[in-house]
């Protein structure tokens, strides 16, 4: 709230890739995000996970401006998210500098949300066609085509690129959504849920791709109830419960040995 007279903390933000520092979001009476902080580096895959209601879709909100922090800060690559720093007072970016911010920054969501009326390739080549990538040189409708059927095979489906989204099962329509995500290559990728929303049997086919970016260095972050992948692939994984984020810590140290009990309580009822 006293954000315009804040004196500087945010230089320290910018060891990691992602720097949250002291991250807080209130709606109405209820503080939902209660001071995170949290270090994502470069090519690192942190999984977030937690009970319904502990704030982690905020959390992931407030990484792509869809949802302004209340107080602290978030870098993303040295770049305040939101922000500038000008002698030592930040000042809001002007609309036009958060939609580049979030061109860098790609989100895939529970229920896909992809455009019905376009095929799986117009879904991923929309945006770089059509969109102004501020910063990024536009890429013409060939070059566009060539790339998104390059990222349509990067997700099996090069051959389904003529299919409508009705057309494809739900794990299909999840692979054209990080397609689609990945059009803009952005700095990072923001992982909600992503198979929350699919047929048990639909699950892995989506959990190999983001396997496979993970494998390939793409920086993630990802929110999930898969507790199986969550241990495969993160370098961390990070506990919420009630706003806050409990404990943290390598896969292998927080599913064997938890230090908190609320950490522990919850591995025992999802594990
Ligand atoms: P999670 O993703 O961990 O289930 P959320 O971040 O979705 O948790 O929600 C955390 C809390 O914030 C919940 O109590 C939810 O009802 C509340 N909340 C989320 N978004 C809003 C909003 N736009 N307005 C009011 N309350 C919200
Ligand atoms: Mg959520």
């Amino acid at each position: 709230m006293i954000r315009m007279s804040t004196t500087l903390e945010a230089p320290a933000a910018t060891r990691g890739l992602v720097e949250i520092t002291k991250v807080r979001k209130t709606f109405g009476p209820t503080e939902v995000l209660k001071g995170i902080s949290l270090t994502v580096e470069p090519g690192g895959v942190a999984v977030i996970v937690g009970p319904s209601g502990s704030g982690k879709s905020t959390l992931l909100r407030t990484i792509n401006h869809l949802e302004k922090v209340d107080a602290g800060f978030i870098a993303i690559d040295g770049e305040l998210v939101g922000y500038r720093v000008k002698g030592n007072k930040l000042h809001e970016l002007p609309e036009r500098d958060i939609l580049k911010q979030r061109t860098e920054i790609g989100m895939v969501f529970q229920n896909f949300n992809l455009f019905p009326h376009l095929t799986a390739l117009e879904n991923v080549t929309e945006a770089p066609v059509v969109a102004p990538r501020p910063g990024k040189p536009r890429r013409s409708q060939a070059e566009a085509r060539a790339r998104g059927l390059e990222l349509l095979d990067r997700v099996g489906l090069r051959d389904r690129a003529d299919a409508y989204p009705r057309q494809l099962s739900g794990g299909q329509q999840q692979r054209v959504a990080i397609a689609r995500a990945l059009a803009l290559d952005p700095k990072i990728l923001l992982f909600d849920e992503p198979t929350s929303a699919l047929d048990p049997e639909l699950v892995n086919e989506v959990l190999d791709v983001i396997r496979e970016l993970a494998k390939s260095g793409t920086t993630l972050i990802i929110v999930t109830h898969e507790m199986g992948f969550a241990r495969d692939v993160a370098d961390t994984v990070v506990f919420m419960d009630q706003g806050q984020i409990v404990e943290q810590g390598k896969p292998q140290d927080i599913f064997t040995n938890p230090q908190e009990e609320r950490t522990r309580s919850f591995f025992s009822k999802v594990i």
